[in-house]
């Protein structure tokens, strides 16, 4: 999608810090951490956000989880949130479905 700023890392068009990359997948460490390890998992698909799967997309949201637990386990992190954003009230400020793994550190429930 041409306006994506995610697509864009996937293209290549803008670079990344990249963690992980498979052919359905790509990971890269967020570009404001709000955590000693921030990553996040965005599938190659544009799929602007949750509210728009379908169960056609069962395959690939649950992949994403899957590499969720690859890189955690990669990294040796056994303690992590695994958070995703739906909509601007929730804190979405990129339309492409992306999974922030958020860890190393104590983190409080629940959140504000
Ligand atoms: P959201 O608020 O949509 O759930 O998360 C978007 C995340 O993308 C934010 O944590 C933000 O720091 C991160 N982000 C936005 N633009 C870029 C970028 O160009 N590169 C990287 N690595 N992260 C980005
Ligand atoms: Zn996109």
């Amino acid at each position: 999608m041409d306006d994506c700023i995610f697509c864009k890392i996937i293209d290549g068009e803008i670079p990344s810090d990249k963690v992980y990359e498979d052919e359905t997948f790509l990971a890269f460490n967020d570009v404001n951490p709000q955590a000693p390890t921030h990553i996040l998992i965005i599938p190659k698909k544009h799929i602007p956000k949750i509210s728009d799967i379908t169960e056609s997309d069962n395959e690939l949201i649950g992949g994403l989880f899957t590499a969720a637990a690859k890189i955690c386990k990669e990294k040796s992190l056994s303690d992590f949130r695994l958070v995703i954003n739906n909509g601007e009230d929730a804190g979405q400020t990129v339309f492409h479905i992306h999974l922030h793994i958020i860890g190393g550190r104590s983190m409080e429930w629940p959140p504000g």
